[in-house]
């Protein structure tokens, strides 16, 4: 395959660099990844035909966990395979629970591990790049991460509008949405080519039409994905054991239970968005 310019590495190279990755993160975790590598469970490359995105899945009458990406080469690639293996971990640890229905959590709660994967990893990924480029891939994830908050709130706020207001027309819809971009993501620069199509971001959002209210999910998740981060740089070790305990309830609680059994602060506890925005702050500023 012909890689991209400023490509991540081949698929070999990516897994064996991910298995590194792992073995600095946890023994544990690592041992899950080269079990998944040695039984095929890794299917990582894109080739003609293959189904597009990327999921986790598991066999559970054979007690197994798999992985789907369609890896092409560049640094996205990295992102992907952290964040389905953050998926894959849990799966694995979640093995236990005997209701095959509660291994796996409900939506709300199923993007912590993964998300929560994608900021453990940062500190290891020298493996894939070289430091300006690990720096400026750590940066642009904690950016992300407050894009997506904020973003959220946007879809969430007007689901609730268009509830409220059901006999509002296509206009008044559309300025809805451009009040709650006001709203949430303010300091936009909207002038120029991108002007008359502002309004027209929420007709490519899926969820607003299959699946309502769904979107919180994403913010909820990465309050739990971001707290990940922030212990980890405090206290490296109690950061894993609390993800590990998060992997292990699997699917054995609500979305609040699951965090609180963990050790995670509640997303709706007052003053951990501010805790959150303080560490984003320190980590955007590091070069
Ligand atoms: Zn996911």
């Amino acid at each position: 395959m012909t890689l991209p310019t400023g490509a991540a590495a081949p698929i070999d190279e990516q897994l064996d660099k991910a298995g590194r990755v792992f073995e600095r993160l946890s023994p544990k975790l690592a041992k899950h990844f080269h079990t998944m590598r040695r039984e095929g469970l890794i299917d990582l490359e894109n080739r003609k035909g293959k189904r597009a995105g990327a999921f986790c899945t598991s066999f559970s009458d054979e007690g197994k966990v798999a992985i789907f990406c369609n890896s092409i080469g560049d640094e996205g690639d990295v992102k992907t395979l952290m964040h389905e293996m953050g998926h894959a971990f849990q799966g694995w640890e979640s093995q236990w629970i005997e209701a095959v229905e509660l291994r796996w959590p409900t939506s709300d709660g199923a993007e912590v591990h993964s998300m929560g994967m994608e900021f453990l990893s940062l500190p290891h990924l020298g493996e894939f790049f070289p430091p300006e480029q690990l720096a400026r891939f750590r940066r642009s994830r904690w950016r992300r991460a407050i894009e997506l908050l904020c973003y959220v709130c946007v879809v969430d706020a007007f689901q609730h509008w268009v509830y409220e207001n059901p006999k509002a027309g296509f206009d008044e819809r559309d300025q809805a949405w451009i009040r709650f971009q006001d709203t949430y993501m303010p300091g936009i620069d909207w002038s120029g080519d991108a002007e008359p199509f502002r309004a027209l971001r929420w007709y490519a959002q899926l969820h607003v039409f299959r699946y309502p209210f769904y979107y919180i999910d994403y913010a909820i998740a990465e309050t739990g994905a971001m707290q990940l981060g922030m212990l980890d740089a405090r206290d490296h070790e109690r950061c894993l054991e609390t993800y590990l305990e998060l992997c292990r309830l699997g699917g054995t609680g609500s979305v609040l239970e699951l965090f609180s059994q963990a050790g995670l602060r509640s997303p709706f506890e007052p003053g951990l968005m501010a805790d959150l925005m303080n560490h984003a702050s320190g980590a955007l500023a590091e070069a």
